[in-house]
């Protein structure tokens, strides 16, 4: 993705260096068999991948790493600005206006309005105060734990949490949160798969437009993309975590789920054809 030296979004909230002041980084298979009994035991699932994200130790960076780390705030910054000009225009197509959400960038932990965050949450945006939290240690993960690497897998990962923050414009995440009082546990993780396939799809939507509109995207990036939705699918985590796919626990989609439908948006670019819940929402 061409983004050097492009325009930068001014809603960020850049909270690195503010809390803690290190930045997580190893983990142990400890810490990822806790967070995994802290999730199948009914743990939240505000997070998109607290399942399998390692206990983060504190360490201090070296310059080398502030400099990577910077490279990534202003790469987010260009990729969130495109966001905004993407949604900016189809809601101005309907005639409606664009809220556009907050980015707060984190090292090691912060407060959000759904709790408190940390790097091991995971990317996630929060409906409470439509804010979109990460932790840019998360772009090290895609690339050496899931294999997902390329300045554009990071750009979906963005993209798709702004899908969660359209969700919450459209109404989708009030109505889940309504459906999850009343659903049991894996009852609900089917309307969640639903959600974040959803998710997935207004990402390829936005890709689908930052093309069209700006030219600085390529066949490249996209291959980035949905090699990224491959590696983050559920029933790949669990058969790497656990040995084994369940998918009653499942809550985000299969790889061929999420690649599915971040590809209907990109080649449809049309927001109508992402019903991912089928008229059952
Ligand atoms: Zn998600």
């Amino acid at each position: 993705m061409q983004w050097l030296g492009r325009s930068e979004s001014d809603n960020v909230d850049d909270r690195r260096g503010v809390s803690g002041g290190g930045i997580a980084a190893g983990g142990g298979v400890l810490g990822v068999i806790f967070l995994l009994a802290k999730f199948f035991l009914g743990g939240g699932n505000v997070s998109d991948l607290q399942q399998i994200m390692p206990q983060g130790q504190q360490q201090e960076m070296s310059a080398e790493d502030k400099k990577a780390d910077d490279d990534r705030a202003h790469f987010v910054r260009v990729v969130l600005k495109d966001t905004e000009d993407v949604w900016d225009k189809i809601f101005g197509d309907m005639g409606k206006q664009y809220p556009k959400p907050t980015l707060v960038l984190f090292r090691g932990g912060t407060q959000s309005g759904c709790g408190g965050a940390s790097s091991q949450t995971g990317p996630f945006y929060c409906p409470q105060d439509q804010k979109v939290y990460i932790d840019l240690s998360f772009a090290d993960e895609l690339k050496n734990r899931f294999g997902a690497s390329g300045d554009f897998a990071m750009a979906y990962v963005v993209a798709h949490e702004v899908g969660h923050h359209i969700q919450y414009l459209f109404g989708v995440s009030d109505k889940m949160a309504h459906l999850q009082q009343s659903l049991s546990e894996s009852q609900y993780n089917k309307y969640s798969v639903k959600l974040e396939l959803q998710a997935d799809f207004y990402a390829g939507v936005w890709a689908h437009y930052d093309q069209q509109m700006k030219n600085v995207i390529d066949k490249k990036d996209i291959d980035e993309a949905l090699n990224a939705a491959n590696a983050i699918g559920d029933d790949r985590l669990q058969q790497e975590t656990q040995g084994r796919v369940t998918p009653d626990a499942f809550t985000h989609g299969t790889s061929a789920q999420r690649m599915y439908w971040f590809k209907k948006g990109y080649d449809s670019g049309d927001i109508k054809q992402g019903d991912t819940f089928s008229g059952e929402l």
